[in-house]
């Protein structure tokens, strides 16, 4: 089971249960349907989905926020449910939808107006901006805002009946222009927008704005605690504001704690949209993005991002986490957990002359070296192989553990080889490696105490896979991509290297988005959409050690 330190939240939640203002706690994760999950959100899910399941009898709601069905979509939605599951959690009951109560929200918004509490508006944008005022001076009350209730009842049927256009009119809470916080300033509750919406069709031509709605849709659900990031604070006298004018017994406390961010990476939907509408990635889910999806399938394992989102806690502190916190989650969990196999990704050819021609043994190695109960493998080892080309020198120094012309090397679960000759092209260039191998030394080291130099790996020439390898790296070349105004001056080159190469058979059928560990090579994982057995496709986790120091 996974524990969990303790933070301010927690000390609040533990506080109203011990006095007996709660009996039990509801939470809600309330993303909005207009993109796919980022590594921020994974953050909030952890948060409000690890609450309900550590306090006795609580729940979490999954919430779709759809007030806005212009940049809204049901793909969307479907994307952001695979992957709160994929995270290991489970929302309570059906999923919820903001839309769900476009009627009630009618309602109080009703209500809010014979209470004298909301009025129909018609000044324009550039009105109200004006009329706001700003942070040092305050607001002018709208001309309407005075106008009797029913006057401000009947426009407002007349709003939803479509008799307006689009910016003409808007229902406003009555409030305060002179207030310090901008928010109070008769905010719009309500606005005219004749736009399709992915749950609702056509039925409405009047939308909800996002304070109005988020207050009543917790109240509804009989959240307790709803948990906001920081941007929110000055939203939360207008939260509490609504829940306070109308008849709804429901009063949750809105808490906020810091967003996430992450070195080298942008954690906004609006921003890695970009980055798909300019072909600098192929999509939510490609492997470079932080999405969710993306990290998936890149082979990041769902309890390594739970496990990060522990370690960087809930405080009320802004600050940056660096990347290799979360490369050093992923790693951990996938050097425990990830089965070991062979890969060549840049190949050069040996040949072992005192091998029999035509053989195939197949040799049993481990699928982990530390954990017996992951099983064995089956390795088949021929006169031919392949191994790295970096592996290979016709001279070295005595830092070089690797093959060196004249020296022994020992195959990673099989035979030391000796290289004694190399084969060049024309142009120089070696093509193959002609070695002899010691028959005795299978898995033991010769009894005459000679010692190989290193260890490396390999795959059979005569049994393997044809694979590519798509090494992947950092998105941007600098920590802070979200300050940069032109994206494409700070994407790294680099972040995509394609490799040709080869793996061992007992990758064929390696499942999409489950990590091994390529011996010396890095984690990887077969592609989702990519690799079929035809052609296997293999992407690069993370690599063996952190690389993002410099
Ligand atoms: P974006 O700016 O990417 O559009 P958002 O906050 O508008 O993000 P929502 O769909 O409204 O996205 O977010 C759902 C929940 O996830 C909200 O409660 C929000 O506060 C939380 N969340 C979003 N980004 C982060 C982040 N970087 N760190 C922590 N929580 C986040
Ligand atoms: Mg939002
Ligand atoms: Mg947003």
């Amino acid at each position: 089971l996974e524990t969990r330190p303790s933070n301010f939240i927690r000390t609040i939640i533990e506080n109203d249960l011990e006095s007996g203002k709660h009996q039990t706690i509801h939470t809600r994760f309330p993303p909005e349907p207009n993109g796919y999950l980022h590594i921020g959100h994974a953050k909030s899910i952890c948060l409000n989905f690890g609450l309900a399941r550590d306090y006795p009898n609580a729940a979490c709601n999954l919430r779709f926020d759809d007030t806005n069905p212009v940049k809204e979509d049901a793909d969307y939605v479907a994307a952001i449910e695979k992957d709160v599951t994929w995270l290991g959690f489970e929302w309570q009951g059906d999923v919820r939808y903001s839309s769900n109560y476009f009627e009630q929200l009618f309602d109080y918004a009703v209500e809010l107006i014979e209470n004298n509490k909301a009025y129909v508006c018609e000044l324009n944008a550039e009105q109200t901006r004006e009329y706001r005022g700003t942070l040092t001076s305050a607001g002018k009350d709208s001309p309407f805002r005075d106008r009797p209730i029913a006057e401000s009842l009947d426009l407002f049927n007349r709003m939803r009946a479509g008799e307006f256009k689009e910016g003409t009119m808007m229902l406003r809470a009555k409030i305060d222009m002179a207030s310090p916080n901008m928010k109070m300033r008769d905010p719009v509750i309500y606005r005219i927008r004749f736009a399709h919406h992915h749950q609702t069709g056509d039925k409405w031509c009047i939308y909800p704005m996002y304070d109005f709605t988020h207050c009543i849709s917790d109240a509804i659900e009989g959240i307790t605690h709803s948990l906001c990031t920081l941007e929110f604070e000055d939203h939360r006298p207008l939260y509490d504001w609504v829940l306070a004018n109308i008849s709804i017994e429901c009063k949750p406390r809105q808490i906020e704690f810091s967003r996430l961010n992450l070195q080298y990476t942008l954690t906004s939907k609006r921003k890695l949209n970009a980055l798909i509408e300019e072909n600098i990635v192929t999509g939510w889910d490609d492997p470079r993005m932080p999405t969710i999806s993306g990290m998936r399938r890149r082979g990041y394992p769902a309890a390594s991002l739970r496990e990060f989102s522990k370690r960087i806690g809930v405080t009320k502190q802004e600050n940056t986490v660096e990347f290799a916190s979360l490369e050093a989650c992923v790693r951990e969990d996938l050097e425990a957990n990830g089965a070991r196999a062979m890969a060549v990704l840049d190949p050069i050819k040996v040949t072992i002359t005192n091998y029999e021609e035509g053989k195939l043994e197949q040799l049993n190695a481990p699928a982990h070296p530390k954990d017996e109960s992951m099983g064995t493998r089956i390795v088949p080892f021929s006169r031919e192989l392949y191994i790295d080309a970096a592996d290979f020198r016709e001279e070295a120094n005595k830092k070089y553990k690797r093959l060196v012309l004249g020296k022994e090397v020992r195959l990673r679960n099989a035979y030391m080889i000796k290289a004694e000759e190399v084969i060049k092209d024309d142009a120089g260039n070696i093509t193959e490696i002609l070695c002899s191998y010691d028959p005795t030394t299978l898995g033991k080291n010769p009894e005459d105490g000679r010692k190989p130099k290193g260890v490396i790996h390999w795959v059979s020439a005569a049994s393997n896979h044809p694979a590519e390898f798509r090494i992947y790296d950092r998105l941007f070349t600098v920590e802070n991509p979200a300050a940069v105004e032109d994206i494409h001056t700070v994407i790294y080159p680099d972040s995509l290297v394609i490799k040709q190469g080869f793996v061992e058979n007992s990758l064929i059928d390696a499942k999409a988005e489950v990590a091994y560990q390529f011996e010396r090579e890095g984690y990887f994982c077969a592609d989702s959409k990519d690799s079929s057995t035809a052609k296997l496709v293999f992407n690069r986790t993370v690599a063996l050690r952190d690389s993002w120091a410099g």
